[in-house]
């Protein structure tokens, strides 16, 4: 049996990878289980899961939780706060540990899991976007296993099947990389119309069912962007051979060109039960509950580059990996309190570029050679981004 500590258990990923979990109840048992408030949600993974510890983000919700399952007669013991989400992510009776909390508050318990050397399943790509270097030095000297379940970084990493990340990918001949991306629910909008859009339409991905925050970040592209950056690290490869390419049927997940002119890509139904399911099993393959691809009603498969004026959180992202240092966790926090305030109906549509242009223009960046840093920034970030929105709020 392989114990499995889930960090976001309440979230989208969070529930894909449960349901293929509950596929195989030989192969795999929930020993962990964190979340942010949503006491009620934890109660039923509590009781359905039976997890040895559980925790939640607050001192209020655990409290609560604990008082649901005192009631409920369910014996799962659970802890509070940044401490309690990393004991969750350490948890000697797991092996794999799902990273799937979104933003930044994912960092320091993936961080845990990492130097627990666990096999990590990376789904928060915000917190590779923040620790960068630092990051992947502790996964070399932890000796952790790291698997991408971006489906993009993972189509990746199946395309460079005897990779390990940490290793120098163009050793493995690799000259550049494809990242797919479907240009969500605005692709074809006219410019002049994307500021009256509303969360609710901002949210409604064409093709892929994700939580609000990374949803947002699809319409604004932010999210390739952070991808970007995300790839450039996991495979520190320069962020100039990551070409980005619109792709709206969301079949091709990535692909991998190598010096010999060979493209591999990797192919499936937008459904991220296919990443997760590799990354539980990994290097065996397991049944994953996805529809499956069929090559006869698969139409076109079309492949256009990015429009960055439509798109201008694409050309910030990539600015702030050429920056490098603190600026992408600048870039990333800016990003979270425009996405927060979009999303409760404080600023427009297209603030939100503006608010990450401006947050990174003036707060100054520096070498990330530290948490410290890397969170004081992240901080200064917020301040600044936060008296931004106060500017252009509508609501
Ligand atoms: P979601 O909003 O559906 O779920 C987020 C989870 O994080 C919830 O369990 C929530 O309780 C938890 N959480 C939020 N704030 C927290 C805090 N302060 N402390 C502890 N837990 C907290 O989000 P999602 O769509 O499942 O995405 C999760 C992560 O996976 C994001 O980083 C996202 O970019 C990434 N991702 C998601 C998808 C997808 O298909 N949904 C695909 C690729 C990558
Ligand atoms: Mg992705």
């Amino acid at each position: 049996m392989i114990g499995v500590s889930l960090l976001g258990a309440t979230g989208s990923v969070g529930a894909s990878t449960l349901d293929i979990i509950e596929r195989h109840p030989d192969r795999y048992r929930v020993v962990g289980i964190a979340a942010n408030d949503n006491v009620a949600h934890m109660v039923r993974l509590a009781e359905r899961f039976r997890p040895l510890l559980a925790a939640m983000a607050s001192e209020t919700a655990a409290r609560a939780l604990r008082r649901e399952l005192a009631q409920r007669g369910c014996k799962v013991e659970v802890r509070a706060g940044a401490a309690g989400l990393c004991d969750v992510a350490r948890l000697s009776e797991a092996q794999v540990v799902l990273a799937a909390i979104v933003g930044s508050a994912g960092l320091a318990p993936t961080l845990a899991a990492v130097d627990a050397a666990k096999r990590v399943l990376l789904a928060n790509k915000e917190s590779l976007v923040m620790a960068g270097d630092l990051f992947m030095d502790r996964v070399r000297r932890s000796g952790a296993v790291l698997l991408p379940v971006d489906s993009e970084q993972n189509a990746m990493m199946q395309c460079l099947a005897q990779y390990r990340v940490g290793d120098d990918v163009s050793a493995s001949g690799v000259e550049r990389i494809w990242l797919t991306a479907s240009g969500g629910p605005f692709l074809r909008t006219p410019v002049a119309a994307l500021r009256d859009k509303t969360p609710a339409q901002a949210c409604a991905h064409p093709t892929w069912s994700m939580g609000p925050k990374i949803s947002v970040d699809s319409a604004t592209m932010m999210n390739k962007g952070l991808e970007v950056i995300e790839t450039a690290r996991l495979f520190q490869l320069d962020a100039g051979r990551i070409e980005v390419v619109i792709h709206p049927q969301s079949v091709v997940h990535s692909l991998v060109e190598f010096v010999d002119g060979s493209l591999l890509a990797q192919l499936g139904s937008a459904d991220m039960r296919v990443p997760l399911a590799w990354g539980l099993a990994w290097p065996e393959r397991i049944e994953s509950g996805a529809r499956r691809l069929s090559l006869f009603d698969l139409g076109i498969a079309e492949f256009e580059p990015p429009d960055e004026s439509r798109f201008p959180c694409l050309g910030l992202a990539r600015k702030a990996e050429r920056a490098a240092g603190t600026a992408p966790a600048i870039l990333n926090a800016a990003n979270e309190v425009a996405v927060q305030a979009f999303l409760d109906g404080v600023i427009p549509f297209t603030v939100i570029a503006q608010v990450v242009e401006q947050t990174l223009e003036s707060v100054p960046h520096h070498p990330a050679t530290e948490l410290e840093q890397i969170y004081a920034d992240d901080s200064a970030a917020r301040v600044t981004a936060v008296g931004l929105v106060e500017r252009s709020r509508v609501a």
